[in-house]
């Protein structure tokens, strides 16, 4: 038994009680297990960031042995809710999957050259550039993407154009004192409700646009005109975290994404594989049908803290089951040959 099974025996028995402590903490017992990077199935002590007052129940399902036998102690130990979240919970990878994936895979966290799609203080990240920066130096980035949010609708801490500017005067003073981890200064850009973009066509050049839906999402209705439009704007780099998905939350929008796969191999964009654990964006089945219309990758952490820049290795857990080949990664591209990728300046 794997621990996303356990995880999804803790979340069902966390939906199934009314909002309170004992909810609280088979929630928090459930992403400890999610996110705790080894299979914990024969381990006799369990990690120590599962909540004491969830103990007792961990260790009746982590006794299970089997799915049967699981969804039995699951069916008794239920209060008094019907749980109908499972949806929103499955096709993702727990941290113990994304490990086994990786030491199974060709494709090596250690080979990538580059860090992508990160964010500062200057919008929701809590580290500053040179805190990011050194920490992608520190993992060995040979470049680094920062990707701050513009400030439109969906974001109120974004950079506005005083802030893109100070925000690429200090990319430059970085890039003049450091040679071995090179910063490229791209943009998070809503996709606004008709496909355009918040950010104006003549600063877009300067800048990596990783355009991005965060608004929008719940609607039912088929999305796919909004992608083609956004595909359409000049000066889009990649489509980040195309579907909007939420771990938990929501299954995000609904398009064609044949058809959306196709515009973007047509435009070369790039598809983002966003490895942040609740998002992961594409996931594998979208890959391979991104992969089968032509469409190249990026991968992202995401990461909205220094910490967080070890999520591009879930993004490659993505791309390795899916059978994404190295070279259709941008992530595996040396500085030097990211002028090929569409990124300028590279020199
Ligand atoms: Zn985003
Ligand atoms: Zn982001």
């Amino acid at each position: 038994m794997t621990n996303a099974h356990l995880a999804e025996g803790l979340f069902k028995l966390a939906e199934s009680q009314p909002p309170g402590e004992e909810r609280l903490a088979l929630l928090r017992a459930a992403y400890a297990v999610w996110d705790h990077p080894r299979e914990l199935a024969g381990v006799r002590r369990l990690p120590d960031t599962i909540p004491l007052e969830a103990l007792a129940t961990v260790t009746l399902l982590h006794r299970a042995r089997g799915e049967d036998a699981l969804a039995a102690v699951v069916a008794r130990l239920a209060g008094p809710r019907r749980a109908g979240g499972a949806a929103t919970r499955s096709g993702f990878l727990s941290a113990a999957q994304v490990g086994e994936i990786l030491a199974a895979s060709t494709l090596d966290p250690r080979h990538l050259r580059g860090a992508a799609h990160f964010h500062t203080r200057a919008s929701d990240g809590v580290g500053t550039l040179e805190a990011m920066a050194r920490a992608c130096q520190r993992r060995g980035a040979e470049w680094a993407m920062v990707a701050d949010h513009t400030r439109g609708l969906a974001c109120v801490n974004g950079l506005d154009a005083e802030g893109v500017a100070i925000q690429r005067r200090a990319v430059a003073q970085w890039n003049r004192r450091h040679d071995d981890t090179w910063l490229v200064q791209g943009l998070e850009v809503e996709i606004l409700a008709d496909g355009s973009l918040d950010l104006p066509r003549s600063a877009r050049h300067e800048v990596a646009v990783i355009a991005a839906v965060h608004t929008g999402l719940e609607e039912s209705r088929d999305q796919t005109s909004r992608l083609l439009r956004a595909l359409e704007e000049p000066g889009v780099w990649a489509l980040a975290h195309p579907r909007g998905r939420l771990f938990a939350r929501r299954g995000g929008v609904r398009a064609n994404w044949e058809v959306v796969f196709a515009a973007a191999a047509a435009a070369g964009v790039l598809l983002e594989i966003n490895g942040f654990p609740r998002r992961q964006d594409l996931d594998a089945p979208l890959v391979k049908v991104a992969l089968a219309a032509g469409c190249d990758f990026l991968l992202a952490s995401d990461a909205h803290h220094p910490r967080h820049l070890a999520y591009d290795e879930w993004a490659l857990a993505i791309a390795a089951q899916a059978g994404l080949p190295a070279d259709r990664i941008v992530n595996f591209a040396p500085r030097h040959r990211l002028a090929e990728w569409g990124i300028g300046g590279a020199g």
